[in-house]
């Protein structure tokens, strides 16, 4: 393995960082209304079009290969971590269940326009009771001629409240599927906004189907319900790797120039060795947790039999870390880290969403002793 990005690889993140750095400026974490948030989400998806972003992890890029995309999704996620969340649900989410199971006409049909940022996608798995890690799904679907008729309820999803196109999984006879359901499907309703600890720049709702009706055409793959699942919470948890990176990257620097900007006690607060202490285990976290969330994304692609297990290591670490180099940040930055809108307090809210969502913490743990144990 080799540790240097390439120079191909350095020019894609420069390319990344300057572009983020202008629309992180139109307010990331304002929850704004849900119109405004969706005109950032679109404009955000249509700029990261010109660039190899949206396409990484869906269609080879040359030159750049999964170290790289966890590279630049740390790059977006520290400077707009809202509209890192939204982007990454609909291109490296959605986008990846189209060309993963998608057929030609699918691919053609949503790819082609998700990844020209002209189409806004979400996931729906979740369930209301608990999560999909544990029991079948309760959405059903049933062949009625050449349509499908689907019934259920799903928590928190990431674009619901904007998206154009929502991947529903649900069972169909005994294996899963995803049904894509338009924003205005007769039968689908919206729950309303959700207000969040972070990530309050997202949009987030619930949603329930009754008898919502779509064509055949619109179902894509069916598969053994662990195999698919597990390769949405697989690429669930590479975008939440990439999330905590950014955050404790942003918490990081925040907290590094205000210990070297800001004087207390007549000279700056780096000059006390305890905050000193306090940024060398931040740095070394945030480095720790780069090379191991490298080393993760590069096994996916390279040794896919111990991708899952490597991810849920780099998820429960990165996850972990991110929240303790937060607060650490916070700390430092003290009275000034605990008013609203500065980038550690931020961080700090945004963290514990990594612990919680895609494969819990818990969850993972349990699931990297089964493979330490070689637990089928
Ligand atoms: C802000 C936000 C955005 C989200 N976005 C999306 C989205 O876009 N699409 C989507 O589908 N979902 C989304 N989710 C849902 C997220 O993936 C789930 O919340 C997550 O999977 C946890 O499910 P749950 O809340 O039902 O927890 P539960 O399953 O009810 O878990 C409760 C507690 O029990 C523990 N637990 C449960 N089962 C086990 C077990 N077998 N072993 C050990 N411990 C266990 C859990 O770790 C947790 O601590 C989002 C969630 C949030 C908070």
């Amino acid at each position: 393995m080799n540790y240097d990005f390439s120079e191909r690889e350095t020019a894609f993140f420069s390319q990344i960082d300057e572009l983020m750095q202008s629309l992180a400026e139109a307010g990331d974490s304002d929850r704004g209304d849900t119109g405004a948030v969706g005109h950032r989400l679109r404009h955000a998806l249509k700029r990261l079009a010109e660039t190899p972003y949206l396409k990484l992890g869906l269609q080879a890029q040359e030159g750049l290969d999964g170290p790289s995309l966890m590279r630049a999704m740390e790059i977006v996620s520290s400077l707009a971590p809202s509209l890192f969340l939204s982007v990454e649900m609909s291109a490296r989410v959605f986008g990846r269940i189209l060309s993963t199971w998608g057929n030609a006409e699918q691919k053609e049909r949503w790819l082609a326009p998700l990844l020209k940022g002209e189409i806004v996608g979400a996931l729906a798995l979740s369930e209301d009771s608990l999560n999909v890690e544990n029991e079948p799904l309760k959405t059903k679907a049933k062949a009625e001629g050449d349509a499908v008729v689907i019934n259920g309820r799903k928590q928190y999803v990431v674009n619901g409240p904007v998206a154009d196109w929502i991947a529903v999984a649900g069972a169909i006879e005994d294996k899963n599927a995803i049904f894509l359901i338009e924003k205005n499907a007769a039968g689908l309703r919206l729950g309303d906004r959700i207000a969040t600890v972070g990530y309050e720049g997202a949009a987030i709702c619930g949603l329930s189907l009754e008898n919502c009706r779509i064509r055949a055409d619109r179902v894509v793959g069916r598969f053994e319900p662990k195999e698919g699942l597990g390769k949405i919470r697989l690429w669930e948890n590479q975008v939440i790797v990439g999330a905590s990176l950014g955050l404790m990257k942003a918490a990081f620097e925040s907290a590094k120039d205000y210990a070297k900007s800001h004087e207390s006690g007549a000279k700056p607060v780096i000059a006390y060795q305890e905050v000193g202490f306090k940024l060398a285990e931040m740095l070394t976290l945030l480095q720790t947790s780069q090379l191991l969330a490298c080393r993760a994304a590069w096994t996916a692609e390279h040794m896919p039999e111990e991708a899952d297990s490597l991810t849920l290591c780099a998820k429960v670490f990165c996850t972990e870390a991110s929240e303790d180099v937060a607060g650490k940040a916070l700390q430092i930055l003290a009275g000034a880290g605990y008013v609203s809108g500065n980038a550690a307090e931020r961080a700090y809210r945004c963290a514990k969403y990594g612990q919680i969502a895609g494969t819990s913490t818990e969850i993972a743990r349990v699931r990297i002793g089964d493979c330490a144990l070689e637990k089928p």
